[in-house]
């Protein structure tokens, strides 16, 4: 590139940098796309990314059916359709959540792009600038940049070895209420969290929905991987427990999520703001995904298609937790996660993840640092394994490259 050409990736450069709106100066790129270039190379173990993985899917007779599905329905399929989502896919979409336990009307249901959007959605209705959002203590890095994108102030809540802590929520919610703060919505993730894989017990989710209505806070559960229990029995959603509580769910980790369908379940009045705000947004969601994903559900044993699914990522998980007992340093920490994807490592004492990712990846193995999944800068003796997508060998062999990596650290 000549002198003359300036770079536009070049902050300083870039021509456009004051008309930018506000908002986006709270936008970072996020350390996992960041990540996935390198991560992505064959020959590193990428314990990164939380792609499901959905090789064993019946793709040829899933080819067949589609492809009857354009024959006979490919006019309707391939046109626009409904904001709120085809009254069809809403009526599975109620079958899907009763598995947890969740009675709803059809009517309460929007469809959205994947949770992700319902996210969005949610935070624009909601979220003035300056408004807080509370989120677990570490939360999921998509939430958090969706939050800072409405300008949302982030305030993050303590979680123990059974998720948040009810007593912790109600103090941040009180001194905050106490310093004029508007508290908009508590951001939960009850099922398996993303990044620490752990799971509210069904007691501490009456304790928090008790605390909940106590300080009149709106709840939003998202659950994208509560039907991916590995261990027991999936627990009922707080949703089903309590119909004010803002419902998120997804087809992505329980079929594919490349048709990118998820969906809000709201109280009847929110749920006719999210489809005003939904329709300015994308108009409809994809309707061609919506006709696809009712035929799978109508013609696949998708029930089955979960219990395999939990078989698969078991087999991955025991073999994360076998590599990390067996080659970790006695001072490194993790969780045990009964269902989703993730383990969430702490480092021995000294450590900083993310100094140590460049060594990981040299030694060809990648973790997404845990700084990525609080708004604060906290996480830094924190690293997050995703067991969702290698086999089970490549994963064992990541815990022993990783585990290398830390030693010789230590020993420095
Ligand atoms: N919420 C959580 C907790 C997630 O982990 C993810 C995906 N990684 C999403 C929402 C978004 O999923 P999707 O948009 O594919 O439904």
């Amino acid at each position: 590139m000549s002198s003359l050409e300036p770079s536009h990736r070049d902050t300083r450069m870039d021509p456009y940098i004051d008309q930018y709106a506000d908002r986006t100066g709270s936008m970072t790129v996020s350390a996992v796309r960041a990540l996935f270039s390198v991560a992505n190379r064959p020959e590193v173990v990428s314990l990164a990314g939380g792609m499901p993985n959905i090789t064993d899917l019946p793709l040829g007779r899933l080819g067949d059916s589609f492809d009857k599905l354009v024959q006979t329905k490919g006019v309707q399929a391939m046109q626009y359709g409904s904001g709120q989502g085809e009254p069809f896919m809403r009526e599975k979409v109620v079958d899907v959540m009763a598995e947890e336990q969740i009675r709803a009307n059809s009517d309460d249901v929007v469809i959205t792009c994947g949770s992700q959007q319902a996210l969005d959605l949610v935070t624009r209705i909601f979220i003035n600038p300056g408004d807080v959002v509370l989120c677990e203590a570490p939360s999921y890095v998509g939430a958090l940049g969706t939050f800072n994108a409405y300008q949302a102030e982030i305030h993050h809540v303590a979680m123990d070895e059974h998720g948040l802590v009810p007593s912790a929520v109600k103090e941040a919610v009180t001194t905050l209420r106490a310093a004029g703060k508007r508290v908009k919505f508590l951001y939960t993730i009850p099922n398996f969290n993303n990044p620490t894989g752990i799971q509210q017990p069904l007691e501490r989710r009456r304790e928090l929905l008790a605390v909940a209505h106590e300080l009149d806070l709106l709840v939003v559960e998202d659950n994208p991987y509560g039907l991916l229990t590995i261990e027991g029995e999936p627990l009922p959603a707080l949703r089903s427990m309590d119909p004010d509580v803002i419902y998120l769910g997804s087809f992505s980790k329980t079929f594919a999520p490349g048709f990118r369908i998820g969906w809000v379940l709201a109280p009847h009045a929110v749920r006719e703001r999210l489809v005003i705000a939904q329709e300015a947004a994308v108009l409809s969601p994809p309707v061609f995904s919506q006709f696809a994903i009712t035929d799978y559900l109508d013609n696949f044993d998708w029930r089955g298609q979960i219990v395999a699914f939990r078989d698969m990522y078991r087999a991955r998980r025991d073999a994360m937790l076998q590599g990390l007992s067996d080659h970790m340093p006695a001072a490194a920490t993790w969780t045990r996660p009964t269902g989703g994807f993730f383990v969430w490592l702490t480092l021995p004492e000294g450590l900083d993840s993310q100094a140590l990712l460049a060594r990981a990846v040299s030694e060809r193995v990648a973790y997404v640092p845990g700084n990525a999944f609080y708004a604060d800068g906290f996480g830094s003796r924190n690293m997050r394994l995703s067991y969702c997508f290698p086999t089970p060998e490549r994963i064992y062999e990541g815990t022993r490259r990783l585990g290398k990596v830390i030693r010789d650290e230590l020993e420095m």
